[in-house]
């Protein structure tokens, strides 16, 4: 209304401008007052909104539902035709377009807006509001997002929205309906967007609260399901042994049964002995350091199929070695090592029931050095294969044989490989054994 002076008839808080009528110079007493009430009901008109705004802000905590009732007041309250907001990504740092007033949720694409090369990033970095009457002439003009909501950007005002002294993201009001974005506008966007921020800092938190919440259910339940799993597999074993040393005890057995009834009582041991060891290593893997030497992978094999080698004997297993020569070393703990490749043959033994050849080889390809180990065993279905590398998984077995385990051993393989820089595939089908293989980087030179 500055500049000119009208004389306009009342409507509500506001005035209607169909009728505002030129006062001539010498009414500019009058015209003042009017100018006067008029900025006044304005201001209470924008007040008022913005109060409501603020309640309803603090109304919901809902991430996605606030986006759109940031962009919706940040329209109407600065009068523009569209208004956005971008959000720096707490994880990837990314700066990205979230919500639009004019799209509906399930239309917002979550563009990456570049932080170093954008009118938003500017906004960013420096901590600072921007307007513009041309947006699109300007050199920092990021097209794409105009492009991907099939808007026309003319004039354009942003503001940062910071929490704490920290930019968590950008307000965007667009294409001014009347006339060109002023400081007031940029004030009262100011506000929305500091009101916006702790909302959604709040919305953030108890996102996180919930998630934190979920996570520690199925903490729990996983918990509650390992000390079921594992009280069954101690006490299969030790019933074993209790029974066993029971018979002994009562001389049920002759002599010269006796060394061969000690020999299973070993076994039984054995199986509760490497179920503690898994136990204990799983918590020490995450405490202790590798302790690391330049490891032959082809000694670490032959040691561990001759510690095995009772074990394979008595399921009809026989080991085949393919090392090959002149295979470089690998940097690592070689006692993790060897565990990993344990766990490997251990399976290898238990799931091929009826016996064969087990073939551990060594070698070297494309910088890395190979650890394979193929049985001729009952397989794994191919939608199982990512799973059974997971904690306390186990595949259920439904036909004659009953294999132990806690689901420790490939997961502990697993994350002993990658601790070592590498990773372990699998080749599997059912009925035709399975050849799992660990790749660890050569050591250079
Ligand atoms: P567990 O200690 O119970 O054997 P693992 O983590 O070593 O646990 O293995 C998880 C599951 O993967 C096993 O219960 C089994 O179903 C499947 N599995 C692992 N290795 C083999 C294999 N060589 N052949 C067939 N199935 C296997």
């Amino acid at each position: 209304m500055k500049g000119r002076v009208f004389c306009g008839r009342r409507v509500g808080n506001g005035v209607d401008s169909s009728v505002l009528i030129p006062v001539p110079v010498g009414g500019e007493e009058i015209v003042s007052v009017i100018d006067h009430e008029l900025n006044l009901s304005k201001q209470i008109e924008r007040l008022t909104t913005m109060l409501e705004i603020s309640r309803i802000l603090s109304s919901t905590l809902d991430l996605g539902r606030l986006e759109l009732i940031i962009v919706e007041s940040a329209t109407r309250i600065v009068e523009c035709e569209d208004s956005s907001i971008l959000l720096i990504d707490p994880h990837s740092g990314e700066l990205v377009f979230e919500a639009s007033a004019r799209l509906l949720p399930e239309q917002t694409k979550p563009v990456v807006v570049p932080i170093d090369s954008s009118i938003a990033g500017w906004v960013v970095r420096n901590d600072r509001p921007v307007i513009l009457a041309d947006a699109t002439s300007d050199p920092r003009y990021f097209a794409r997002a105009d492009q991907e909501t099939g808007f026309h950007t003319h004039s354009l005002l942003g503001v940062p929205v910071s929490f704490k002294g920290r930019v968590i993201g950008v307000l965007m009001a667009v294409n001014k309906i009347a006339g060109e974005f002023t400081d007031r506008d940029t004030e009262l966007l100011t506000v929305l967007a500091a009101q916006a921020a702790v909302a959604i800092e709040n919305a953030r938190l108890l996102a996180e609260l919930q998630r934190a919440y979920q996570e520690l259910n199925e903490l729990d339940r996983l918990k509650s399901e390992f000390i079921t799993t594992t009280s069954h597999e101690l006490r299969t074993p030790l019933t074993a042994i209790k029974g066993y040393l029971q018979l002994v005890n009562r001389g049920m057995f002759p002599p010269d049964r006796q060394a061969e009834v000690l020999q299973t009582v070993a076994q039984h041991v054995d199986t509760v002995v490497y179920l503690v060891n898994d136990l204990l290593l799983m918590q020490e893997m995450q405490a202790l350091d590798l302790h690391e030497t330049d490891v032959d992978l082809g000694t670490i094999a032959n040691l561990e199929m001759q510690a095995c080698r009772e074990r394979a004997k008595a399921a009809g297993i026989r080991w085949v070695a393919e090392i090959a020569s002149g295979v470089p070393p690998v940097r690592g703990d070689a006692e993790r090592l060897q565990r990993m490749l344990h766990n490997l043959l251990d399976n290898a033994i238990k799931f091929s029931p009826d016996g064969g050849d087990v073939t551990v080889r060594v070698y070297a390809a494309d910088g890395h050095v190979h650890l394979q180990v193929s049985d001729p065993g009952i397989g794994i279905p191919q939608e199982k294969q990512a799973r059974i590398f997971e904690r306390f998984y186990r595949i259920e077995q439904t036909d004659r044989h009953l294999f132990g385990g806690l689901g420790l051993g490939l997961s502990i393989a697993r994350q002993i490989a990658q601790e070592h820089g590498g990773q372990i595939d699998l080749v599997s089908a059912p009925g035709q054994g399975s050849t799992f293989t660990v790749k660890l980087p050569a050591r250079a030179g």
